[in-house]
């Protein structure tokens, strides 16, 4: 369907607004004049409630969430940065198999398939999904998906 991103993305925010910890605000972005895109928004929905409750609940209490999306031309931007626990180096190249948890979130629950689902439909919309981070500093995930809207 064609709809608004930017419409759309902000009403997820204020859903996921009242689901994270204490202080942890959700900003969100949106980069370009152009917000109508056409998205599977059900997939589009899941990708964003797995990134951001993986933002919160990997950081503490108090961290800023930052989320941005962008139309350009021929691409869609979408990035969910946190400042929490970050990923171990070792752990980095696992994040998509199925039931993988990073060591060092062995306290915080989890069954370790939100990631394995969020790559498989970015895959199914034409996208892709690539993630930086830092141990102890932060993580950003960001999708790119095809802009197919003439
Ligand atoms: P769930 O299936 O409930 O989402 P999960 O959060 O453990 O469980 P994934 O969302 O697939 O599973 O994430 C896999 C692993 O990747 C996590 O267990 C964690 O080790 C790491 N991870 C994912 N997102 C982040 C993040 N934002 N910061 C730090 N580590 C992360
Ligand atoms: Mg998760």
């Amino acid at each position: 369907t064609t709809f608004d991103l930017k419409e759309f993305t902000a009403e997820i925010v204020d859903e996921m607004q009242g689901l994270v910890k204490i202080g942890q605000k959700i900003h969100y972005h949106h980069n370009s004049p152009e917000t109508i895109v056409t998205l599977d928004k059900q997939l589009l929905k899941n990708i964003i409630l797995n990134l951001l409750s993986n933002a919160s609940k990997y950081s503490s209490e108090g961290k800023a969430i930052f989320i941005d999306t962008e139309v350009a031309k021929s691409v869609i931007y979408l990035t969910v940065k946190d400042a929490g626990i970050g990923i171990p180096e070792t752990d980095k190249a696992h994040l998509f198999t199925p039931f993988f948890r990073a060591q060092n979130v062995t306290n915080i629950q989890g069954t370790g398939l939100g990631l394995n689902i969020v790559n498989r439909y970015v895959d199914i919309m034409g996208g892709t999904l690539t993630y930086e981070s830092e141990l102890n500093e932060g993580t950003t995930f960001r999708i790119i998906f095809p802009n197919t809207t003439a």
